[in-house]
């Protein structure tokens, strides 16, 4: 049985349909990318399943429950963690405090505490006393990681943690992934930029104008196949 997914999911912004009908698994310890252009839908997935945007028409099970009507605080302490578009960092916190904010969510039993955030950021550990957002971009991006991670999250949904970051960046990031999904965490990653996350991904969703045009393992998409399914070229 998969641990989360969608079935026939649709979304609205008052009369304009973002989603239409989206069906897409997650399983146990798996990291699953969600690709797509600007304006796709990627986004309004993500905020659908962690209840940003609530009884969206379509199934969201997790767990083998339905969850779809639950509010965003209710999908948290099932243990479906988001790390937001954007980051959002307190401002006024240290490195350490927007680190412990995540606790106040959910705690579950689980590999993260502070030491093995440190241990997987170590400059996170140098800094932790800095007020976050004097961080460089990246290092915000890596505490925004760990801020969802301490709450020992089952599901962990990434929305574009590579956004506006120096490729260099985006590796160290991204290299975080695989410890992540070795503590026994499942991912979700949504990305514009589609190059590591198919490095990471055990499989691939690309979105297109609200539905998923291409699934697949990436090892088995061509580059053609992953082209057309982006921008719709034949
Ligand atoms: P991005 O990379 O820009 O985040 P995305 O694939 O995540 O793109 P969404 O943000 O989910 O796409 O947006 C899907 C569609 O819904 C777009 O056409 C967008 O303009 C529209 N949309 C998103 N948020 C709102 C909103 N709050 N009100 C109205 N329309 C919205």
């Amino acid at each position: 049985m998969a641990l989360l997914e969608t079935h026939g999911l649709t979304a609205f912004y008052g009369d304009f349909q973002a989603l239409f009908g989206v069906d897409i698994t997650l399983n146990e310890s798996e990291t699953v990318a969600v690709i797509g252009a600007n304006g796709a839908g990627k986004s309004t997935l993500l905020r659908s399943i962690s209840g940003l945007i609530r009884n969206v028409p379509g199934h969201i099970r997790f767990d083998g429950g339905e969850i779809g009507a639950l509010a965003a605080p209710d999908v948290l302490q099932l243990g479906i963690t988001m790390v937001p578009e954007g980051r959002r960092l307190f401002p006024s916190l240290s490195v350490e405090e927007n680190l412990l904010i995540g606790k106040y969510g959910r705690v579950g039993n689980g590999a993260w505490s502070l030491d093995t955030i440190y241990d997987l950021f170590p400059v996170l550990k140098e800094h932790r006393h800095r007020p976050g957002t004097a961080l460089s971009g990246g290092q915000q991006q890596m505490v925004a990681i760990g801020r969802a991670l301490i709450s020992n999250p089952r599901v962990l949904l990434c929305d574009e943690v590579s956004l506006g970051l120096a490729p260099v960046v985006v590796r160290d990031i991204y290299a975080a992934f695989p410890k992540i999904r070795a503590t026994g965490a499942s991912i979700v990653i949504i990305e514009q930029d589609i190059g590591q996350a198919l490095k990471v991904a055990d499989r691939v969703y690309c979105m297109m104008e609200g539905r998923v045009t291409l699934t697949g393992a990436p090892t088995t998409l061509s580059r053609e196949d992953i082209h057309a399914a982006y921008f719709g070229a034949h």
